[in-house]
């Protein structure tokens, strides 16, 4: 079943308009690579998804509406976001952090621990007292705390150590294995979305370009639409 579906999705900044039709699809259990180049719309198709921003078109999860939704009513319906830049409540505890966001199911803070030891013995610090990389994981475990249907990770490794990076590459490798939750990446490295993902989606100057099995995406493809 169709969990996420984006129709000629378009959006603006005041005058300025950042997309122009993107067409999108998640399924249950399936993980989709959002990809393109710096400025070509990945993080705004996010913000639009959560209902961070305003839109037009089809935007629909779960069968619903989501253009009717408010972003905490997105949220409420199962789509949990790790926003770009991590945004950890700062003065807020690192327990604090996850059971602010937590909603009943299989995800508990003990499971997060597990996912995250490094959580678990940072649990009574502040979050702004927290490395890059364990904000990055503090991040990922408030998304998880909700419980979502739909796992939203925007540049998750971005700016990291290689090793942390690695680190949370294994988590969403494990979150995939062990729930089958269905995930939507934005991220610049091709070799790991190319590991994890089922599908890929290409955006260029705010408008899908090409979207397919992430077995069809060639050296040809994302040299003419991501650059590398
Ligand atoms: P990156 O990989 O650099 O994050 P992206 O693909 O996520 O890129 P977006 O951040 O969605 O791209 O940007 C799409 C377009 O919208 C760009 O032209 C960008 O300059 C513009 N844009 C993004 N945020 C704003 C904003 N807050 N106000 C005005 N324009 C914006």
């Amino acid at each position: 079943m169709t969990l996420l579906r984006v129709e000629g999705l378009t959006a603006s900044y005041g005058a300025s308009q950042a997309l122009f039709g993107v067409d999108l699809g998640v399924a249950e259990g399936e993980v989709v690579a959002l990809m393109g180049r710096n400025g070509m719309g990945k993080t705004t198709t996010v913000k639009a998804i959560c209902r961070m921003i305003p839109s037009q078109g089809g935007l629909a999860f779960a069968g619903q509406d989501l253009h009717a939704m408010p972003s905490y009513r997105a949220a409420r319906a199962g789509i949990g976001l790790v926003p770009e830049g991590r945004r950890c409540f700062a003065g807020l505890k690192v327990a604090e952090n996850l059971t602010a966001a937590a909603r009943p199911g299989p995800w508990s803070m003990d499971r997060v621990h597990a996912l995250f030891p490094r959580l678990a013995e940072r649990a009574g610090q502040r979050a702004a007292s927290l490395s890059g990389g364990e904000q990055q994981m503090l991040a990922i475990g408030r998304a998880l705390m909700t419980n979502p249907r739909l796992l939203i990770l925007d540049e998750a490794t971005e700016g990291l150590a290689p090793v942390v990076r690695q680190e949370i590459w294994a988590a969403i490798h494990t979150v995939r294995a062990e729930t089958g939750m269905a995930i939507l990446l934005v991220d610049k490295s091709l070799k790991e979305l190319v590991r994890i993902a089922d599908r890929a989606v290409i955006l260029a100057r705010g408008r899908t370009v090409w979207a397919g099995a992430m077995d069809a995406l060639t050296p040809e493809i994302t040299q003419r639409h991501v650059g590398v």
